[in-house]
């Protein structure tokens, strides 16, 4: 076997890149989780942790989640607003929110709210299901609640009882109509609401996002309608309830210049506004600090040009300098991160099932009596090794195209036409072996990399775990769990098990790259091959769709514990859908379709087709498989 050392694998897969220390690759050739960014030393073996849930008998796919990871994201975030407000003798504070869009799931927020307890970290909701949730889980008095999206009586009624129960709940006015609306309803009920206003805001973000700011985004007030909405207030006696100015240009901003120029129009903004005399004391600059998915530190979509700290000193002391030179006082600041909280914390493990090659078909090639001469002039291309290849190329594509037209024009048989094409492809491995890698000069010739490439059949749904992918060509990193130690010979792009032909993963990190398809290792006999989908706790984990009604993955939940066995426990396992379940979800009744089933057995039983103790093995199956997994069952 050629060498292969872990640097390698590392300069393939860019681990380190991208994980923000997280992850890396052990000596062991299996990645290695730090899930702690307190406790270095802890390191917990991700192959360990998928032995023990095989153990415990759990089925791929599944999310695992590491709470330590959350934690780590809520610590650095509030300290490093700490630090950067107390280095630049910044007369505000920081007092985040965690925006549960991001991910909802109750046992991710909770971990939030706990590790932000002693920065006072809070909550953003956008709905009403999801204030219902906030207002449950955020019941520290001093920590905010910050309320965003449109909003009807019932939602600003619950925001208004929020308010007697002493919490810091501010409702973020996305237009001018809400305004009116809570105006009345607090006057009617005498609750005096915190408010905030959403500025439109001039300046555009780039990317996927950038419809999110700009005089035709969908949420917040001009400044006309600003300036009007403080007369309202002024008129209703209402002004000192206007306590927090708010902005959001976009999500993953992966250029920092776009982050400058929104801190410049909001902090001015703001300051106006205290200059007008309006109580402000909160800026809320809205969510955005990127992620770096792709791991090359540049403007992609899937990247960001800059770092956590970079972003937080550019908050800091961008709008302390306008605040200073408009002679205001400092605001508390807020920020609505959440990607960047949420997405290095969970990953998607799942089991390669099977490998679709493009060749390697066993079929017997040799000479048949009378055989057509499209067939003779192919095989004479196989080991041809004197032909340019470029030329051995244009000959085996133009015999194939013909041999095409013979077939339809019935001139070629069956078994004719599979040994074109088994030859064809085994010409083109020949010229794809041959090549100076290095020195590619032929573009046809560039893309046998991707023509050749196999498909990894992975036991998962696009759909359900990795929706952006599918939605807005998001890159994920993806590596094998194991086996980083060896070298990975077979090029493969990776695709699903949903019947969709979109249902697939083709942009991967190679290097600095982005590629099609990346060397994945030889799969073995006996030996399940489990891949990484890594960074997928922002949106990927809360999206997913129900695509061929796979549903929702098995989770397991890990503690790092430095006294546990392998530096880790699995907290809890939180079974996925069983098919039972999504079928509900459709309006299906199962029970009926049990007992319909049962029917037709006991029917072909009573007619003697099936023996009765056979016809129960059968009902027992099918009401088995209901109760079953949704995803391809592997082990026996
Ligand atoms: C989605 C959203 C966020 C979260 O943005 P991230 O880029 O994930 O940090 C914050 N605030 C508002 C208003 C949002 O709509």
């Amino acid at each position: 076997m050629s060498h292969w050392s872990i640097d390698e694998a590392e300069e393939l897969y860019g681990v380190k890149r991208w994980s923000a220390g997280y992850f890396s690759i052990g000596e062991n050739g299996n990645i290695q989780v730090n899930a702690d960014h307190r406790r270095p030393d802890v390191k917990i073996d991700l192959k360990e942790v998928i032995d023990e849930m095989v153990a415990e008998g759990i089925q791929f796919p599944a999310v695992i989640r590491f709470h330590d990871v959350l934690r780590s994201q809520v610590e650095i975030l509030n300290e490093t607003f700490r630090n950067t407000i107390q280095q630049a003798n910044f007369q505000g504070q920081y007092v985040g929110v965690y925006p549960v869009k991001v991910n909802q799931m109750r046992e991710v927020v909770e971990e939030i709210v706990d590790a932000g307890e002693p920065y006072n970290y809070g909550l953003e909701a956008g709905s009403k299901p999801e204030l219902m949730a906030v207002m449950a889980y955020n019941e520290n008095p001093e920590a905010l609640t910050v309320l965003n999206g449109y909003k009807d009586e019932d939602y600003l009624t619950l925001a208004l009882l929020g308010r007697r129960l002493g919490r810091k709940i501010i409702v973020v006015v996305e237009k001018f109509s809400e305004l009116e609306m809570l105006v009345a309803l607090s006057q009617k009920l005498n609750i005096e609401p915190m408010i905030g206003l959403r500025s439109k805001m001039m300046v555009k973000s780039q990317g996927k996002w950038a419809s999110s700011s700009g005089e035709r985004a969908k949420f917040g007030l001009s400044i006309a309608e600003i300036l009007n909405a403080i007369e309202y207030l002024k008129k209703h006696d209402m002004l000192h309830c206007a306590k927090l100015l708010h902005y959001h240009i976009g999500s993953q901003i992966s250029d920092i210049r776009k982050i400058k120029e929104a801190v410049t129009e909001g902090a001015r903004l703001y300051a106006k506004l205290v200059q007008m005399g309006v109580p402000m004391e909160y800026l809320d600059i809205g969510g955005g600090l990127g992620i770096d998915y792709d791991g090359t530190s540049s403007t992609t979509d899937s990247s960001r040009n800059y770092s956590t700290d970079e972003y937080i000193a550019d908050v800091v002391y961008g709008v302390k300098q306008i605040c200073d030179l408009e002679e205001v006082p400092h605001p508390n600041l807020v920020s609505e991160s959440g990607r960047a909280i949420t997405a290095y914390h969970s990953m998607v493990v799942t089991n390669v099932v099977g490998e679709i090659k493009a060749t390697g078909t066993q079929f017997d090639i040799s000479p048949s009596d009378g055989e057509h001469v499209l067939v003779s002039n192919m095989r004479e291309l196989v080991g041809e090794r004197t032909l340019h290849p470029q030329e051995r190329y244009n000959d085996a594509a133009s015999f194939k195209e013909s041999a095409f037209e013979a077939f339809k024009l019935g001139v070629l048989d069956l078994p004719e036409m599979a040994k074109i094409d088994v030859m064809y492809w085994q010409i083109l491995t020949e010229i794809h072996q041959s090549l100076d890698h290095d020195n590619f000069v032929i573009q046809e010739l560039e893309d046998l990399d991707n023509t050749l490439a196999s498909q990894y059949l992975g036991n998962f749904s696009v759909f359900q775990s990795a929706a952006d992918t599918w939605a807005i060509g998001q890159l994920l990193p993806i590596v094998p769990i194991s086996r980083l130690n060896e070298k990975p010979t077979v090029r493969a792009s990776i695709a699903d098990i949903t019947c969709d032909s979109d249902g697939k993963i083709s942009k991967f990190i190679e290097g600095t790259q982005v590629s099609e398809n990346i060397p994945l290792h030889k799969l073995k006999k006996d030996e399940p091959y489990h891949i990484g989908m890594f960074l997928t706790g922002a949106y990927q984990d809360v999206m997913g769709d129900m695509h061929n009604l796979f549903g929702r993955l098995t989770e397991v939940h890990i503690f790092a514990h430095d006294e546990a066995d392998g530096d880790f426990y699995i907290e809890e396992i939180v079974p996925g859908n069983s098919a039972a379940r999504v079928l509900e979800t459709m309006q299906y009744n199962t029970d009926y379709m049990a007992k319909v089933v049962k029917k037709a057995v006991d029917k072909q039983i009573r007619k003697g087709n099936i023996a009765p103790r056979e016809g129960v093995r059968w009902t027992d199956f099918y009401e088995k498989c209901l109760e079953g997994s949704t995803y391809l069952r592997t082990e026996k």
